[in-house]
Formats: C-alpha cells, sequence, structure tokens
C-alpha cells in the first residue's frame, strides 16, 4: 500500500486569459492505509486535487509522492491507482461478472478461469454474487454503485480515490453505504482519498478529514479535532449541523457586548485583551436556556425532531439556533434568554478570522474504564 505526500502543490487552470487557481499551495500527507475525506463547497479544488493525485491533470507545480517515489510526472496508468466517480459509468451492454472483471482482461495476461474466479471473490465481498449474470440497468442505484466499487477492488490498487461516490443515492442508501465503505476499506487497508461536499458525511467517513476553502487546505485533523479547535470561522462554520452561531461583539474590559443586548462577562479574559472587537461562535448544543442568561432573544420557530427540538430564534438581527430538550417548545415570539458555558465558547480574530479560543475540558477522565479492550 501507499502512503502519499502532496508538496506545494498547484494547479491552474486557464491559458493567456484569466487564471483559476483551482488548488493553491497545498500540503499534506496521507497516511499508509488511512480513510482520508476531502471536504469543502462546491468549486473549492476537491476534484481537482482528487485528479492530480490519480495523475489525471498535470500540475502547476509542486510534487506528488506515493512512498517517497516521484510520480509527478508519471501517467494515471503508472500509478496504481483506482478512481470511483460520482457517475459509475459501468459498461451497459456487460454483465456485472464483465464489467467486474474488465479491468483484468485489459490489463493481465490472466485466463478467463483466474479472471473468473477473481470476480467472483469481489462479488462475495459485495454481496453481488446472485447478480453476475445482470446487466446494469436491471440494478438498482446501490448495486451499480456496489459493481463500480468492485472493478476498482479488483485492481487491487495501491491507492482507492473516490468522488462523491455515493452522492446519486437516496440519504438511507446513502448511510448503508458509507458504513459498508468503510468496513471494506478497513478490510482491504487501501489507502483511500475521498471526496464529498456534505460535512456529515465526512465526519463520519473520514480517519481525518481535510477541509477545503477556495483551492486552500484550511485544516487537517479527526472529527473531533475540527468540530471542537477549528483552525479558522470558516471551518468552524463549514463543520457542524446545525451551523455554529456567530456574530461580532465589542469587548470593554472583560465584557463582551453584542447586538440585541448580548453581555457577557469573561472569567478568563485574558485571549481579548487589547483587543476591542472578535467574532463569537457558539454550537448550537451549548446554547442553554435558562433564567437571566447573556443572549436575550425572541423565538421564531421551534422545529421538533423528536430526539430534542431545534430553536430558531432572533438575538437583535442576528438569527440563532439552539438544540434544545424535546419536551420544550416555546410559543413564536416568546422571549428567552440562552446561557453557556465559557469552555463552549469560540472566539475568532475580527480581522484574519483565525482562532483565538476553541472549546476546553477534557473528555470524560473514566473514559478509559468504560472501555474494554477489544478482541
Ligand atoms: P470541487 O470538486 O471542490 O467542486 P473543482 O476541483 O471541480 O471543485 O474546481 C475547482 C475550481 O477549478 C473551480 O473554480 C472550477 O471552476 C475550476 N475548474 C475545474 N476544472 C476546470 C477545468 N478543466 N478548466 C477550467 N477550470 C476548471
Ligand atoms: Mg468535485
Amino acid at each position: 500500500m501507499a502512503k502519499i505526500d502532496i508538496t506545494n502543490l498547484r494547479k491552474e487552470f486557464g491559458d493567456g486569459g484569466e487564471q483559476i487557481v483551482a488548488v493553491d499551495d497545498f500540503n499534506l500527507t496521507i497516511e499508509d492505509g488511512e480513510f482520508l475525506v476531502f471536504v469543502g463547497p462546491s468549486g473549492c479544488g476537491k476534484t481537482t486535487t482528487l485528479r492530480c493525485i490519480a495523475g489525471l491533470e498535470d500540475v502547476t507545480s509542486g510534487s506528488i509522492q506515493f512512498n517517497g517515489e516521484e510520480v509527478t510526472d508519471k501517467r494515471a496508468r503508472e500509478r496504481d491507482v483506482a478512481m470511483v466517480f460520482q457517475n459509475y459509468a459501468l459498461y451497459p451492454h456487460m454483465t456485472v461478472r464483465k464489467n467486474i472483471g474488465f479491468p483484468l482482461r485489459l490489463s493481465t495476461k490472466r485466463s478467463s478461469k483466474e479472471i473468473n474466479t477473481e470476480v467472483e471473490n469481489v462479488a462475495e465481498m459485495l454481496g453481488l454474487e446472485p447478480l453476475l449474470g445482470q446487466k446494469p440497468k436491471e440494478l438498482s442505484g446501490g448495486q451499480q454503485q456496489r459493481v463500480a466499487l468492485g472493478r476498482a477492488i479488483i485492481r487491487d490498487p495501491e491507492v482507492f480515490l473516490m468522488d462523491e461516490p455515493l452522492s446519486n443515492l437516496d440519504a438511507k442508501l446513502r448511510s448503508t453505504m458509507r458504513t459498508e465503505l468503510q468496513e471494506l476499506q478497513q478490510k482491504l487497508g487501501v489507502t483511500t482519498a475521498y471526496v464529498t461536499h456534505d460535512q456529515t458525511e465526512a465526519m463520519a467517513m473520514g480517519d481525518r478529514i481535510a477541509v477545503l476553502n477556495r483551492g486552500e487546505l484550511q485544516q487537517v485533523g479527526t472529527a473531533s479535532e475540527v468540530y471542537r479547535s477549528p483552525t479558522n470561522e470558516f471551518v468552524a462554520g463549514f463543520i457542524g449541523s446545525p451551523s455554529i452561531n456567530l456574530f461580532t461583539v465589542t469587548i470593554e474590559g472583560d465584557t463582551l457586548s453584542g447586538p440585541g443586548g448580548f453581555e457577557y462577562t469573561m472569567s478568563d479574559a485574558s485571549l481579548i485583551k487589547d483587543r476591542d472587537r472578535v467574532r463569537v461562535g457558539i454550537r448550537p448544543e451549548d446554547l442553554n436556556l435558562v433564567v437571566g442568561g447573556s443572549i436575550p432573544s425572541d423565538v421564531s420557530v421551534v422545529e421538533e425532531m423528536g430526539n430534542e427540538n431545534f430553536l430558531y430564534a432572533y438575538m437583535g438581527n442576528i438569527d440563532l439556533t439552539a438544540r434544545i430538550d424535546s419536551q420544550i417548545r416555546p410559543e413564536e415570539g416568546a422571549s428567552v434568554t440562552f446561557g453557556f458555558d465559557e469552555d463552549d465558547l469560540y472566539l475568532f480574530d475580527t480581522e484574519t478570522t483565525e482562532a483565538i479560543k476553541t472549546k476546553t475540558g477534557d473528555v470524560d477522565a473514566n473514559y478509559d474504564q468504560y472501555v474494554q479492550a477489544g478482541r
């Protein structure tokens, strides 16, 4: 398998006229056997980065190495990568058996019998054995996606590259396929770079998540790291659903004052001394309905989710979202106040947008006792 080193990668599009910088000064190591997810809004450079790793795009500058070996100028078929796309591009006139076996018939001198055995092994892994004789149009979307995966797996590549492979599936199937893909990747241990614009999918799947914006890598970390310790306001806003609440406050001494009568005195103001303004971020689950809290607001809508309620409210002209107990359902227009723990408060620089303070507080110190060693 392969460790992938991406160094100072840059990719521009356009000739002569206006240049588009799709990927800018990108540095990242994907560890051997890791499942790394690229996530970011549409147009941020995810597909371009993946295509550069695959060898489907010439890079403008920078280098890509597999296991320390330079592959930057190697073509896709010399790189031992297998790609799976959103559009699975199965051959419509071929059976599932032929579709899965196709890469082997193309690239090896194996006998039909050997190829059939390998196809059957892969089909078994993916639960496709009963469908081997069928054509793609006879299959459901999920089954077609499994065939496309089978065609990637059978090549036994060093690297899997997957570009939004589940986005054509309905929500329920997508979540089943997420789990299947993760289990499969763990079993095969193949280094995988996976692209999605869906932060929930990224959080659920990745060993680590690489958050991109405007062609630039913002942060790489585990789900918990990007959630609890975002490097900047973009990452804080992109990761988490519903999104973090963000607003600007002025600082006087240790006290923050903001829109709609927000007022909070920091018990530790050391991080904001010498500043007169700061951006505040509070996650919806960290807003607690209390009496006389720092955040006065007027309820606009309550959405009942069953296990909890989403409360939408205005603090002055700022929209707030709070996740509250499913039993509590304030009327529209009701006045409420929220409180929060200072540990849960995020603060960002108003100019650079970089994080000044993120969540603190440790996980339960007894955690180790709850978890028995695995098999
Ligand atoms: P994502 O996959 O994150 O949605 P892309 O990597 O497809 O983003 O695109 C990044 C930027 O590069 C976008 O501005 C896009 O318009 C531009 N781009 C991508 N491919 C090409 C191309 N072949 N020619 C010109 N511009 C491109
Ligand atoms: Mg894309």
